[in-house]
């Protein structure tokens, strides 16, 4: 799993608890980097996470905990929160892409170097499913193997001796021509580029979307939004007698 905005996961958590089955210790470790980045001390910082898991965890004891939250704590005080970060592809970047043939090493190519630049040109981990599940591609494990090795082969991304993976067509100073700042489906930015069908703009904040309808208008969360106020505003006529 990756998170790619810390602290709007840290506010998802507190509004509807924790976000994943068996992730709980990492999740906590979110939260506790959130409150720092509140400017909370130690002691503050334990209490509120204590608070959230007592709220969240059945049947929670802190005898059992105890040596979690410590520990989570003493990682998290001087960790900074990753929140705010934005990617952005240029146009050398985009022709070596596109002379790719096939679509699947396009859309594998795109997100892996989304990553490397959201890492800021680190090696980083991913697990195979999570890097599919970035690009949108439902494929068996051979397949998936193939085209990571296709790439490579093409010299265009690589691994570690330790599992890192690293992209090695990276352009750091080239303009912008996609700009990244909402990672949730964020293989559409590169449709929605190279002018697939199905694709579209939110209307409200410019994201990348795939039309699932005549009326589809809105990415995700603009259409949340929209709808909380279109009954927020319902309310209030009735209130008013309208
Ligand atoms: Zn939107």
């Amino acid at each position: 799993m990756i998170i790619f905005d810390e602290k709007q996961f840290a506010e998802k958590m507190l509004k509807s608890g924790f976000q994943t089955k068996h992730k709980q210790v990492y999740e906590l470790n979110i939260l506790s980097k959130y409150y720092f980045h509140q400017g909370k001390s130690d002691e503050e910082v334990k209490e509120f996470i204590v608070k959230f898991c007592e709220k969240h965890i059945d049947y929670f004891s802190m005898s059992e905990w105890y040596k979690i939250i410590n520990k989570t704590i003493e990682i998290t005080k001087s960790s900074k929160i990753i929140t705010g970060k934005e990617v952005h592809i240029t146009q050398k970047e985009l022709d070596i892409i596109k002379q790719l043939e096939k679509l699947n090493e396009q859309k594998l190519a795109f997100v892996m170097l989304v990553l490397y630049k959201f890492y800021d040109y680190k090696k980083f981990e991913i697990s195979i499913e999570d890097l599919f599940r970035l690009c949108k591609l439902n494929l068996n494990s051979q397949t998936k193997l193939k085209l990571l090795q296709s790439l490579t082969s093409k010299e265009l991304i690589d691994i570690t001796m330790g599992g890192k993976r690293f992209v090695k067509f990276a352009d750091k100073k080239g303009k912008s021509v996609i700009e990244i700042k909402d990672f949730d489906d964020f293989i559409y930015e590169f449709s929605l580029y190279m002018d697939h069908e199905g694709f579209a703009v939110c209307k409200i904040c410019n994201k990348a979307i795939k039309i699932r309808g005549k009326n589809h208008k809105r990415c995700r969360n603009c259409q949340t939004e929209y709808k909380r106020n279109y009954q927020r505003e319902i309310m209030r006529k009735r209130r008013k007698g309208c």
